[in-house]
């Protein structure tokens, strides 16, 4: 699924889980809104009704009273009263009250036909017949009316108090529900997020680690994630993996280029130089006042020419070989004293001094790729030497280290200004202090020391002060153990 679907889907479900709880708290009060009006509709309006039919009897009960004025009208409205009683009576059918509206219809039937017959006497002058009527008939009657109003209300008020009570406890349910329903969903989306989060992480963390390798010069890392996925993260993916074998194919075709022109470089210049040997040693005649500096100037040129050469060639071998390196078990010792013989004549021409110290508890045995670490500490005694004037001094000092051995070249020269420093191990780079170079360099030198120094696993650093001197130190590990350089890649290297 690509990842706008897996957000997308995400975020739906997130939503849908949400909406759970709300949806259950939408029902539970629904079902309050429910009961309310049932409430409403029915107790609260069949109370009102009981308390209207009291009034109504009452009402009865005093216009009866006043037959005795012998009036029709007074006749006509307790006809009226009683009929009014009855509609409420009748409107009571629908509130199911335990058949108390039949009874009250009957006694009601009874009182209109009683207070009838009770006016008829009355008009008649027969007073005792209305007494008897009203005493056997209508009284009890009237009774039998009112007294059904009392146990209804009390029907009434018992199902109101269960319905308020269901209510509560629906709403006490549903409060739960919510509850429950809502820490479901917090859970479910927290488990969505997480996925989605891990889902997308882990592949930016290897394509940034993927970057970070590359920039490093590590250009066959593998991605630590599925790349043939079908998502972006699998496209981007792809076209990391393309990214990395064309640069691969690009330094690999960079690298045989300088390769074979360095190669095919040295050929000539070794002619040229071969050719101004011996017009120099008067070969091709003797040269001429102004031909002698010209011919040294070329001399010197075709020098530095053949130097950058040689260096070029030996960083694309370096690199061809994947920054191999071939350690072997050697004697510190020796090759100390091998490098203090090479420079000391060397110190003597330039009038310097120059010492070889070598600390207590070194290691006699270190296994490292000797040719190499020779071409190291010789470069770094070479630029020394180069920078430093006549009456200076270049120390080189040997003492053991926490990670193995540290090999230092201290001298008095030119020093390089510390805006630059930071850069003197690049690939051609040279420091604004040439002028107090006693020859002409190429630039590359630290940039081959600095592979081999960290091909062995080891650390080259400088510190230096414009006027006063520099020093180099590199640390090695005593035992070395080859291991291909994760940064370096294989090349065909042609023969030399
Ligand atoms: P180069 O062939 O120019 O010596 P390197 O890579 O060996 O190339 O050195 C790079 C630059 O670092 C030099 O050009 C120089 O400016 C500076 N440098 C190196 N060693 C010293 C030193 N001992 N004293 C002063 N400057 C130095």
């Amino acid at each position: 699924m690509t990842l706008r679907g897996r957000l997308a889907l995400s975020l739906i479900i997130i939503a849908a889980v949400l909406v759970v709880p709300l949806v259950v708290a939408l029902r539970s009060m629904s079902g309050l809104h429910d009961n309310v009006r049932a409430l409403r509709e029915g107790e609260f309006k069949a109370s009102l009704t009981l308390g209207r039919l009291r009034d109504a009897l009452a009402d009865v009960r005093s216009r009866e009273l006043a037959l005795v004025v012998r009036n029709d009208t007074v006749h006509a409205q307790l006809g009226t009263a009683i009929t009014k009683a009855m509609s409420l009576t009748d409107s009571l059918n629908r509130y199911n009250l335990d058949g108390a509206p039949g009874k009250i219809h009957g006694a009601l039937a009874i009182i209109a036909q009683a207070t009838d017959r009770e006016y008829a006497a009355v008009r008649a002058d027969s007073g005792d017949l209305a007494d008897k009527i009203r005493r056997e008939t209508f009284g009890p009657a009237m009774r039998e009316a009112e007294g059904a109003i009392g146990p209804t209300e009390q029907l009434l008020r018992g199902r109101t108090a269960d319905r308020v009570a269901a209510a509560e406890e629906a709403l006490i349910d549903a409060e739960h529900l919510s509850i429950a329903a809502l820490a479901v969903a917090l859970l479910l989306a927290t488990a969505i997020a997480l996925w989605l989060t891990r889902s997308i992480s882990r592949p930016v963390f290897a394509l940034e680690a993927g970057m970070q390798a590359i920039a490093d010069g590590e250009l066959d890392h593998k991605l630590n994630f599925d790349v043939d996925r079908k998502d972006e993260f699998g496209r981007l993916a792809t076209s990391f993996e393309e990214m990395s074998r064309q640069l691969a194919e690009l330094d690999k075709l960079k690298a045989e280029f300088v390769s074979i022109a360095s190669h095919e470089l040295k050929t000539p210049i070794n002619v040229i130089m071969g050719y101004l040997q011996l017009m120099e040693e008067g070969v091709y005649g003797p040269l001429t006042e102004k031909q002698i500096p010209i011919t040294k100037t070329i001399q010197a040129q075709a020098r530095t020419l053949g130097r950058l050469a040689a260096q070029l060639l030996d960083v694309s071998r370096f690199e061809a070989g994947g920054g191999r390196i071939e350690p072997r078990p050697i004697k510190l010792a020796a090759m100390l004293d091998e490098l203090e013989r090479t420079f000391h004549v060397l110190a003597v021409q330039r009038q310097v001094a120059f010492t070889v110290t070598r600390a207590e508890n070194l290691p006699v045995d270190v296994v490292w790729d000797a040719e190499r670490i020779n071409e190291v500490t010789g470069n770094l005694l070479s630029n020394a030497f180069k920078f430093t004037p006549a009456g200076g001094t270049i120390d080189l000092i040997a003492s053991p280290d926490k990670n193995g051995v540290c090999i230092r070249v201290q001298d008095s020269g030119a020093g390089i200004a510390p805006e630059q420093l930071p850069r003197i191990f690049e690939k051609f780079y040279q420091a604004d202090n040439q002028r107090s170079a006693s020859a002409k360099g190429t630039g590359l030198g630290l940039a081959i020391a600095k592979e081999i120094v960290e091909a062995h696993q080891g650390k080259i650093s400088c510190t230096s002060e414009v006027g006063k001197g520099t020093t180099f130190a590199i640390t090695l590990p005593a035992t070395v153990v080859n291991r291909r350089r994760t940064g370096g890649f294989r090349m065909i290297a042609p023969g030399t």
